[in-house]
């Protein structure tokens, strides 16, 4: 019943880290097909499917459509780069601000491991900006990146803004893959 597989990716990250919490608002960047955003919802409990527990929220950010989905928030035809988007989730998410960025972003693979590798770091980088409009302080930062010879410059970068930063390879991931994911947390915005 899930919208494909990765998302035992999150769930076993998730079941291991705790980062979704019941009440919490969550950004899922690179949303389509909706897998990630379908076990975030659950987790949050955005669709107050447990009444007892605080309702969270989810909010999906795709470039292509994400069938819509109980308890989400769905920014199809998006590009989470885009500035536009920013202010557009500073309106979606309760007080402009989230506890939790999730990115399973992947650039169009041109098959050149290295391009690809590059563009998908650029792509987090990218998402470090993100996190200055709307990760409140202490919130934490998932995110996939192919490995390569720039990955030390993203996690140098995450080092700067979060308290903690590990890599990540979960079993549910290729072991023959350059797949990786960087867990960010204890975030603390940059003085300036
Ligand atoms: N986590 C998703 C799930 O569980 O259903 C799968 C995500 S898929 C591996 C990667 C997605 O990133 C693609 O749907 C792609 O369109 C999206 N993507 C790539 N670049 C993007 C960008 N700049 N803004 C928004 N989405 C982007």
């Amino acid at each position: 019943h899930f919208r494909c597989r990765s998302a035992f990716k999150l769930l076993e990250i998730d079941d291991k880290f705790r980062l979704l919490q019941p009440g919490y608002s969550v950004v899922d960047c690179g949303a389509a097909p909706g897998a990630w955003s379908q076990v975030a919802v659950r987790r949050v409990n955005s669709a107050g499917t447990d009444p007892d527990l605080p309702q969270g929220t989810v909010v999906g950010i795709d470039l292509l459509n994400i069938p819509t989905l109980e308890g989400a928030n769905f920014l199809s035809s998006h590009d989470v780069t885009d500035p536009a988007t920013h202010a557009k989730l500073l309106e979606l998410l309760p007080n402009g601000q989230a506890h939790v960025i999730l990115s399973d972003m992947a650039p169009n693979a041109s098959g050149f491991r290295e391009m690809d590798h590059e563009k998908l770091i650029t792509m987090c980088l990218s998402l470090i900006d993100l996190a200055e409009k709307i990760l409140q302080p202490g919130g934490s930062l998932l995110c996939k990146y192919w490995d390569g010879i720039f990955a030390h410059k993203l996690q140098e970068k995450l080092s700067s803004v979060f308290g903690s930063v590990r890599t990540l390879k979960p079993s549910a991931s290729r072991k023959d893959s350059s797949e990786r994911y960087f867990f960010a947390k204890m975030y603390r915005k940059p003085v300036k």
